[in-house]
């Protein structure tokens, strides 16, 4: 989600922070850092590399245990981390302004598992269909902004609020409990007005995310690494795309 007026710093922390709030910030990111290294260990007790799609129920049973309890700890650093600021975050539920972005840095072992999620589900086709017309809308921005960087080009997708196919006419996430890290960590100081669109590059804009560890990020690396030979696109709905034409008919 990351956009070019995001706050690259973070915002400022509040001045009375004690030693024993610091701390559960730490334990609660070690807690993660384990059960991500644990996910990477059982992902490389079914194979070394991934390279078979026999091994896909295996991956799947081992997902499915894990990525809920990985995505709880993950909210409960990132409710702790919220607690550390000075000022107060100014999201509110239903308010999606940001719910445009052409989501970035997606995981394969997120995307993976939102598609197991949602593949049973009565709409699949037709969020496929959904996101591959997001798709064309990205490539045709690709080729008219011929020289931009991907920063540049998500901001002109950005700029054109397109909501995420999975963004519900009521504006709630339809995938909440499944959605991605990039959509966990955003939020905003400032007024959700300044959200909207070209709005962001407004200097009162406060958009920022929540920063992981470098120990946190390498484990995630690692994984992702795990899933290399894919060759998913970390962008969410090109990634989603393609899990959908490599797994899509696997039960
Ligand atoms: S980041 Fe902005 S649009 Fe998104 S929930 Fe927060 S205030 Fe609303
Ligand atoms: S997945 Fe959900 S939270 Fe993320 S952009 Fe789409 S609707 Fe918003």
């Amino acid at each position: 989600m990351k956009i070019e007026s995001s706050n690259d710093e973070g915002p400022p922390v509040s001045p009375g922070l004690t030693l024993k709030s610091l701390q559960k910030v730490v334990d609660c990111e070690e807690k993660l850092v384990q059960n991500l290294n644990q996910l990477l260990d059982q992902l490389k007790s079914i194979s070394p590399k991934f390279s078979d799609l026999e091994q896909y129920p295996q991956m799947m049973g081992v997902l499915n245990q894990s990525m809920p309890i990985i995505y709880s700890i993950y909210d409960d650093f990132i409710k702790l981390k919220l607690t550390e600021l000075q000022d107060p975050v100014l999201c509110k539920k239903t308010c999606s302004a940001c719910c445009s972005h052409f989501v970035a840095s997606v995981e394969p072992f997120e995307l993976i598992f939102i598609d197991y999620q949602l593949k049973k589900t009565e709409g699949y086709s037709n969020l496929i269909y959904q996101l591959s017309l997001r798709h064309k809308q990205y490539s045709d921005l690709v080729y008219a902004t011929e020289g931009y960087d991907e920063d540049k080009l998500l901001f002109e997708y950005y700029k054109k609020e397109i909501a995420c196919p999975y963004l519900t006419a009521e504006q709630n996430c339809s995938i909440y409990e499944q959605r991605p890290m990039p959509c966990r960590m955003f939020f905003s100081l400032s007024n959700p007005n300044l959200c909207k669109g070209a709005l962001t590059i407004h200097p009162d804009n406060k958009n920022f995310i929540i920063e992981l560890s470098d120990e946190t990020e390498l484990v995630i690396s690692q994984l992702s690494e795990w899933f290399g030979e894919l060759e998913l696109s970390n962008l969410f709905f090109i990634g989603m795309l393609k899990v959908n034409e490599l797994f899509g008919s696997q039960a």
